[in-house]
Formats: structure tokens, C-alpha cells, sequence
């Protein structure tokens, strides 16, 4: 056996060990709820309970909890030893069903966007046994969804397993259409990339950016960038190669699929890819490698921002969201299929993310908004702020003989019938692939790559499930009403190949003739984090999340305000820590130099040749006009801060910070960049990009 066999899983209540060590009615009840949604009855929980209680002991757990995801994309644990005490003053370890299924926290500090009042701050946990539980430094962690008392999802966790479940039954009558009575139920698959940067722990301390803000906001560019391309899939260095690992064995012992390892495009950037899970289970294990990142890199001397832009002038990071669909069967649906009735029924579900995806940019546009990612969204390295599908020649070609009436060929007049002949194959290969759109389809799955590096990956992914359920929901309206299903099927997908082709662009999104022939063809572009959240409320979504069960009014607002409101913080938070770094740091070390330079300079008049000294005075004349720029900087943003509209709404104020704070933060910064190109390597108060970028 390997090192994988042996470390997979070790610290996991998997099916395994679930088979293994609860009786055999209870493992098959315990199924039913897993398989099937089915409620788990309370004898049922206290044995699970009692049998999980005694593996998590015998594997070094002490303390139990209820591990859920709070709305600010962070994981919240409250932990509780088994301990009760017993006769004797002695104590027992217990664990009871009740406490398995369901906990109470009062977490009147995490944020609820106005849905909990603080009267009634406690909200509750409940066990979510689709994921498995697991054992994390002596603690058994229970996934668990997190709820108000009226039944209001405070936590990332709740509106995806609604999200699934709508997907799963508009599928699940489209499948019935085309005869497949065998799938009961349909899954989202995700298999998450996660990007990140590594830098050495010593040089982050120093950095009070990094430390308060977790990206630079300072920092003139390094001679060298990504210009030449040699650390995309470069040799991995050794001190990385260590990381990466331990990352590995981390991961796989809490059961985290842990896959492909590999340097990225920016100096000092990389990525780890999983084997793709079920949604929900892709996203607990995105959460606990975002965890274990950090701390593993603490343990090899470095720091790992996951910041979507810690580096100005190089590409950030975020994480491609590969999507399919999965029938419980095991079929993907996302594959095209080798039979004309498969062909048929992969156009169908390929139209329904076309459409989802065409009237609904602006919720899938939302759902990666943050201070972090705005940053990296229409930068020319990332896709940028305008939604478009990538499919490929071979796909939009046929496509467009179907919306034409033509063979594939688009020779012969006689019409392409769809579900009676084959499509024609096309290459699944996806190495020639656009890597400059947010949105494309890679053979047998959509890569939606908006998705910010920090963030959780719940909310693109209700989003996306949502919508496509929608779009299936329209569809099969139309299709089981149907007298002719071959001719209403055909007429629906040419119907929708016209009303949708406009989202369709396979060439590069980076041109600026994009963005001039994206706003010819209607698309939205929405820049930042302040334009994109309002549009949680608008009418259309608020009906559409209803309709399909997966976010209320309230809760739509809530998660709009908590969007803004930490958008604004962030801002804010970046802005202070700007001001206290450039005053307490920045201009002291600069005025500083400027003496020093001074001095050296009158000595050189005096004892030196009695030669022009035009260089010393021209450096003194540029050092002296940096320091005042950089003094204006800090004035100038400083009185922006000051003038903050106090307890307003959460757009006014984020749109404040976007509108007045973030321009005086670019002059500070290209203030101060100006003054550390002019100054002795020496006399600058903290590490340089280059140094940053290229020590590791
Ligand atoms: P690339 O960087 O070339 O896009 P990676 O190998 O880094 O490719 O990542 C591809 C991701 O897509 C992996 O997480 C993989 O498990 C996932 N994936 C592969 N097939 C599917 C599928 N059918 N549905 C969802 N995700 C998938
Ligand atoms: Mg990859």
C-alpha cells in the first residue's frame, strides 16, 4: 500500500466505517436519508451518534462540533468536550443523537444582514449527513447547515441543498421525457481549482498590507513579472515541493481528494485541483483546504494569501468551478453521448445553461462579487466583467446549422432532425481551449472562472443550479405538454439557440473590441461589487429564487446587505491601513533618506571636485517632490475617510468607498511607489515585490 491508501480518509466517518461499526438497520436508515432526503428518525441519530462519539475517541478527539459556514465565506466551529461528569468525580465521554443533529449556537456576532434581530440572536445547527463528518486536531467536526429560529438559512450551506434539490427535480422530468426512468435524482458535480500565492512567513510579518489587508496596497513592479512565462507548470522548488506535499497528506486524511499540484502563472502562485465531488461535499472540502493551506504553510515558513489580487501588475487568483450534472446512476449529462436519443437530450441540458446562463448574468455576475475579486475581474489576466459562453467551433457550428436548417456540413438542404441523427462528433480534447472566458464549456462540463480565490464556492454555485433548474422547469412545461415530442423538442432547442446565441462568443475576451461588441450585442458588464449585489433583489430574481424554494425575499436581502457592507468594510480597512503605513512608515523613512541625501550631498560640495552636482540635486529636488505628493496623498484620503456617510444604507456606503475612497488610494499608492523607485534598497520600511515575488 502507498502513502495515499494509507493516509486516505484516515480521519473520516466514511461509508466504511459507517458500515463497519453501526448494525445493519441503522446504516440502511442512515442511507435512505443520505440517498434519498429521507428524515432520520431520533433512535436512528442516537446510535449513529454513540458510534461516531467512540471512532472519534479512539482516533484522538476530544471535543466535538458543529462545523458550519456563516455568511461572511469563513467556517465557524464552537468546539465541546464529550466530557460529563460521573459518580466518584470521575467524568464519561458522551455524545447523544440530539446532540448530533442539532446544536444550538449563539453567534449574535456573525452576520445576518438584518434576518435575526438581536433579541433573538441564537440561531441553530443541523446536521447535514450527506457530508461526511471528520476528525480535525482533536475534534470530531459535524458538517451542519445554520438557521434562524423562524427557518431563515443564516449560512452558505442551507440555499445549496435547496439548490440541489430544485435542480434535481426539473432534471429529473426531463429525463423522464426521454424514457430514463432509472434516475431518481440528479447532482451537480464541482471539482474546484484553487489558485493561491506562497510567500516567505519573515517578509509577510513586515508587510502590515498583508497582514491587515491580506494584499499589497503598496509596491512598485519587479523588474521581472510573468512577462517571459517560465513559471506557469515550471519546476517546482523545493521548499514548495514541501508544502505541497504535506498539503497533500493533510488533505487526504480528512478525505479532501487532493489531485493535481502545479506552479501557476504569476511568480510565487500556484494551484491545487481535486478530483470533482457533489457540490456540497466539493464545497466543505474547498473550505477545509482553505484552512489547511494556511496552516500548513505555517509550518514550512510561509504565508499563503488566498487574496484574489495580492499583487498588482501580475495575475491574481480564483477558482475555476468545473460543473456537470450527474444522474444517481452515474451518467453525465453534460456528455454528448454516442447515440442520436443521447445526442438529443445533451442538447437539451447544453440549451438549459445557455439560457441560464444568457438571462441570468446578472445573478451569476453577483455571485462572485467581493472587494477582492472586483480587483481581479477585467484585469487582462482574469475573465472579465462581461458573461459570455465559450463553446468551441465544432459545437457553434452545429448549433448554428440547427438554428438554419442545415446539415452539420452546411452543404445539403435537407434539415438536421434532432433525436433522429447523430450529431456529429467533436473533439472532447480540451488542451486547445480559450482560457479567456469565464464561462466555457470543456467537453463534458462548464468551467465558470469568475469565481474569487478566497471566497466559498456555495454562492456561484446556487446561483448555477438555480438557474439551470429554471430553465429546465420551462422546458419540460413545454415538452410534457407536447403532442409531438421529436418536433416540440426540435422547436424548443432552434427556438432557444436564436433567443440565446448572443451569450456565445469563442474568441478573446481580453480584446477591447470585446467589450465594444458585447454591449452591441446587449450583454451586462457590471465593473464592480457595488453594481452587481443590488441586483439580488431586482423582481425577476426575487421570483425566481422563491419559485424554486432556494432563497426567500429576506434572505436575498440579507446576503445583498451583508455583500456591500463587507465590501465597504474591506475598503475601509484597506484605506486605514494605507494611512497608518504611509504616515508612520512611508514618509518618516522617506524625509529620513531625504536628509540623509542632503547631507551626503553638502559634504560632497564641500570636499568633493569642484564639478556640477547636478544628479544630487536632482534626486533631492525628486525626493523632496515625492515626499509632498505622498504627504497630499495622505491628506487627501484621509479627509475622504473622514467624510464617510455614517450609519446609511450598505450601497450608500459601499458605494462611497468605491466612488471617493478607492481613487485617493490609487494616488497615495502611485505617490509612494514614486518614492520607492527613488530610494535607497536599504531605507525602505518593509520587503519589495521582488523580493516578495521571487525569495520563496
Ligand atoms: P484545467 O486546469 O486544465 O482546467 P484541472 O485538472 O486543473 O484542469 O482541473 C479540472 C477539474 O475539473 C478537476 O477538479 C476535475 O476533477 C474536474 N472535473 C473533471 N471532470 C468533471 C466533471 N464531469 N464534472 C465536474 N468536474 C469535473
Ligand atoms: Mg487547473
Amino acid at each position: 500500500m502507498g502513502v495515499v491508501n494509507d493516509l486516505f480518509g484516515i480521519n473520516v466517518f466514511n461509508d466504511e466505517v459507517m458500515r463497519n461499526r453501526l448494525p445493519k438497520e441503522t446504516y440502511q436508515a442512515l442511507h435512505r436519508t443520505i440517498d434519498n432526503g429521507r428524515r432520520l428518525d431520533a433512535q436512528v441519530a442516537s446510535v449513529v451518534a454513540s458510534a461516531m462519539k467512540d471512532w472519534a475517541i479512539e482516533h484522538g478527539a476530544t471535543h466535538y462540533t458543529h462545523w458550519f459556514q456563516p455568511l461572511n465565506s469563513v467556517t465557524a466551529e464552537k468546539h465541546d468536550a464529550f466530557i460529563t461528569p460521573a459518580a466518584g468525580g470521575k467524568v464519561i465521554n458522551e455524545f447523544s443523537g440530539k446532540e448530533l443533529v442539532r446544536g444550538e449556537a449563539d453567534a449574535s456576532s456573525l452576520p445576518s444582514g438584518g434576518l435575526r434581530s438581536t433579541f433573538e440572536a441564537r440561531g441553530y445547527t443541523a446536521w447535514d449527513p450527506t457530508s461526511y463528518a471528520f476528525i480535525k486536531e482533536h475534534t470530531l467536526c459535524v458538517p451542519t447547515a445554520y438557521c434562524s429560529y423562524s427557518g431563515e438559512a443564516l449560512d452558505k450551506k442551507t440555499p445549496l441543498l435547496r439548490s440541489m434539490e430544485a435542480l434535481s427535480r426539473q432534471a429529473v422530468r426531463i429525463l423522464k421525457l426521454f424514457g430514463r426512468m432509472d434516475a431518481t435524482r440528479v447532482m451537480p458535480s464541482v471539482g474546484p481549482e484553487q489558485e493561491y500565492f506562497l510567500v516567505d512567513r519573515k517578509l509577510y510579518d513586515r508587510r502590515s498590507d498583508l497582514i491587515f489587508a491580506g494584499r499589497t496596497l503598496f509596491g512598485a513592479p519587479a523588474p521581472k513579472g510573468q512577462e517571459l512565462g517560465d513559471h506557469f507548470f515550471g519546476t517546482i522548488k523545493p521548499r514548495v515541493q514541501a508544502f505541497m506535499t504535506e498539503l497533500n497528506e493533510e488533505l487526504w486524511k480528512v478525505g479532501v481528494l487532493a489531485k493535481t499540484e502545479h506552479n501557476e502563472t504569476a511568480p510565487a502562485q500556484h494551484e491545487m485541483a481535486p478530483i470533482y465531488s457533489t457540490v456540497n461535499v466539493a464545497c466543505d472540502h474547498n473550505q477545509l483546504t482553505m484552512e489547511i493551506m494556511k496552516k500548513v504553510a505555517d509550518r514550512h515558513g510561509l504565508y499563503c494569501l488566498l487574496n484574489e489580487k495580492p499583487f498588482e501588475g501580475v495575475n491574481g487568483s480564483g477558482k475555476h468551478n468545473n460543473w456537470s450534472l450527474t444522474t444517481n446512476t452515474g451518467y453525465n449529462l453534460l456528455e454528448p453521448g454516442d447515440s442520436p436519443h443521447e445526442s438529443a437530450q445533451f442538447l437539451l441540458f447544453l440549451m438549459s445553461v445557455i439560457k441560464a446562463v444568457d438571462e441570468n448574468q446578472d445573478m451569476l455576475r453577483a455571485s462572485v462579487a467581493s472587494a477582492g475579486n472586483d480587483l481581479r475581474l477585467g484585469g487582462y489576466e482574469a475573465p472579465p466583467a462581461i458573461i459570455s459562453i465559450f463553446l468551441g467551433d465544432e459545437l457553434t457550428e452545429i448549433l448554428e446549422a440547427l438554428e438554419n436548417g442545415m446539415d452539420y456540413n452546411g452543404r445539403e438542404k435537407t434539415e438536421m432532425a434532432i433525436g433522429v441523427h447523430m450529431l456529429p462528433k467533436f473533439p472532447r480534447d480540451t488542451t486547445d481551449r480559450n482560457r479567456t472566458s469565464p464561462f466555457a464549456f470543456t467537453g463534458n462540463k462548464f468551467e465558470f472562472r469568475m469565481l474569487g480565490s478566497s471566497a466559498s464556492i456555495s454562492t456561484a454555485n446556487v446561483v448555477l443550479n438555480t438557474i439551470v433548474a429554471e430553465s429546465l422547469r420551462q422546458f419540460a412545461d413545454e415538452l410534457e405538454d407536447a403532442e409531438n415530442f421529436q418536433e416540440a423538442l426540435h422547436d424548443l432547442i432552434v427556438r432557444n439557440i436564436r433567443e440565446h446565441k448572443r451569450i456565445i462568443f469563442n474568441g478573446n475576451n481580453y480584446s477591447p473590441e470585446w467589450i465594444e461588441e458585447a454591449a452591441a450585442r446587449g450583454l451586462l458588464k457590471l465593473d464592480s461589487t457595488v453594481d452587481a449585489l443590488p441586483c439580488y433583489t431586482a423582481e425577476k430574481n426575487v421570483k425566481l429564487f422563491a419559485e424554486h424554494k432556494v432563497l426567500n425575499e429576506n434572505e436575498l436581502r440579507s446576503r445583498r446587505d451583508i455583500g456591500l457592507d463587507a465590501y465597504a468594510k474591506m475598503r475601509g480597512i484597506e484605506a486605514k491601513t494605507m494611512l497608518m503605513m504611509a504616515r508612520r512608515e512611508i514618509l518618516p523613512a522617506a524625509v529620513r533618506y531625504t536628509g540623509e541625501m542632503a547631507e551626503a550631498g553638502n559634504r560632497v560640495r564641500q570636499f568633493g571636485p569642484k564639478l556640477p552636482h547636478s544628479a544630487m540635486d536632482e534626486l533631492l529636488a525628486k525626493l523632496c517632490q515625492g515626499c509632498e505628493r505622498l504627504n497630499e496623498g495622505i491628506d487627501r484620503l484621509a479627509e475622504a475617510m473622514d467624510r464617510q456617510p455614517a450609519g446609511t444604507e450598505p450601497i450608500v456606503c459601499a458605494r462611497y468607498m468605491h466612488d471617493e475612497v478607492m481613487p485617493r488610494m490609487k494616488e497615495l499608492r502611485e505617490a509612494a511607489d514614486g518614492l520607492e523607485i527613488l530610494m535607497d534598497r536599504k531605507a525602505w520600511p518593509f520587503p519589495t515585490y521582488d523580493e516578495l515575488l521571487f525569495n520563496v
